[in-house]
């Protein structure tokens, strides 16, 4: 069994945060530990929609002093390259190769860079692409990819889906957005029928193919960030030996998780409001699973992965046969100080989550 410790990363503040003179309240020591420091108006803790429990015994109501241990932790000067090294992803891109089913995440409120992190900052057109340094996990991963399968006779293949107010939809079949059944089987576990899958055999290939499908991710604009994601989105990586007869194959999967939020800071209404209850709903069933299987094997319950699309998807990935990265998120901004702190809990607790792979 595997133990994944999850790296954190902590985000620069924005010009926006800078301009409205936000302060800069999480730091990294150096040693591997984020530290909390701020002091915060006295109030009741609001609940972090990723952790059931709102309780956080280390720090007072008034002065926040708390400091976290992770893997690594990637400051705000952390390059993209850096970040890639650091956390491990390199080793999961080989273990997909060797048949593996692997994993990644990023989690985090919206607005703490997740997707920053898995992609970079998206390019606005084929015009413009977006300079190499800031790509990010995903496209890095892939050149490892295409880099280790050349020569080696490995095919790969990628499907794209998005969860958008609990439906699961092809990003890559073109024309409007279809619901796909999501189904279960004793050999396959939970899967999505009829998801299309593409072959690529260049950085090109699969960077066009990520574009595409993020351009049919819905997205709208409010308050809290102007291109923030209203769904989850799950690029998977299939890799298939060319060999006649050859079983198994691996697969990488980036999971771009919709941030949790609060209704009322984002000025949500209408139909952004029923999406950001299906969005919350997705991810307090997936803090629950992860509550529960960061318990002893002995005392743990049942494990809902039923609750939601999202848990289903990522059962594997969560408490099966699959190795997983998770990398936490988080702004460095005082105003985030609650959501922060929940973040870097639960992560302290995702830590303890083991699989078999
Ligand atoms: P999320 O996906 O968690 O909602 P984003 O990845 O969209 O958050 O990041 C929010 C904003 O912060 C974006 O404008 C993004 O470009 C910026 N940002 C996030 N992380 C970094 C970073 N490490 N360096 C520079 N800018 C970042
Ligand atoms: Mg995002």
């Amino acid at each position: 069994s595997d133990t994944s410790v999850p790296p954190a990363r902590v985000r620069p503040l924005t010009c926006a945060e800078t301009r409205r003179g936000d302060r800069r309240v999480v730091r990294s020591l150096g040693d591997s530990t984020v530290h909390v420091s701020a002091t915060a108006p006295r109030g009741r803790g609001r609940r972090h929609p990723l952790s059931p429990s709102r309780a956080c015994p280390q720090v007072s109501a008034a002065r926040h002093d708390a400091t976290f241990g992770f893997s690594a932790v990637f400051d705000a000067g952390t390059s993209q390259e850096a970040v890639f090294e650091g956390s491990g992803m390199r080793e999961l891109v080989e273990l997909a190769i060797g048949g593996f089913a692997c994993t990644v995440f990023a989690f985090g409120q919206t607005g703490s860079g997740k997707t920053y992190t898995l992609m970079g900052p998206l390019a606005q057109s084929e015009a413009q692409p977006a300079a190499p340094c800031v790509l990010g996990l995903m496209q890095r991963s892939f050149a490892c990819l295409l880099e280790q399968s050349r020569g080696a006779g490995l095919a790969l293949s990628a499907s794209y889906v998005e969860i958008y107010n609990e439906q699961v939809r092809d990003l890559l079949s073109p024309g409007p957005p279809c619901a796909l059944p999501l189904r279960w089987s004793k050999s396959r576990g939970f899967y999505v029928e009829n998801q299309l899958s593409v072959e690529f055999e260049s950085l090109e290939g699969i960077t066009e193919l990520l574009l595409e499908g993020s351009r049919r991710r819905r997205s709208s604009a409010h308050a809290l960030n102007k291109h923030s994601s209203r769904s989850h989105a799950l690029l998977t990586v299939h890799v298939r030996s060319r060999a006649r007869g050859a079983g198994g194959q691996g697969t990488l999967c980036f999971v771009d998780l919709a941030g949790s939020e609060r209704v009322k800071d984002t000025g949500s209404a209408g139909e952004l409001c029923v999406e950001a209850n299906n969005i919350n709903r997705s991810l307090l069933a997936l803090g629950h699973c992860i509550s529960l299987l960061a318990k002893p094997r002995g005392k743990r319950a049942h494990v809902p992965y039923r609750d939601s699309k999202l848990t289903r998807l990522l059962a594997r990935a969560l408490g099966g046969s699959g190795v997983t990265l998770m990398v936490a998120c988080v702004s460095p901004s005082s105003r985030c100080l609650s959501e922060t702190l929940s973040t870097l809990r639960y992560a302290s607790r995702a830590r303890s989550v083991t699989t078999r792979p």
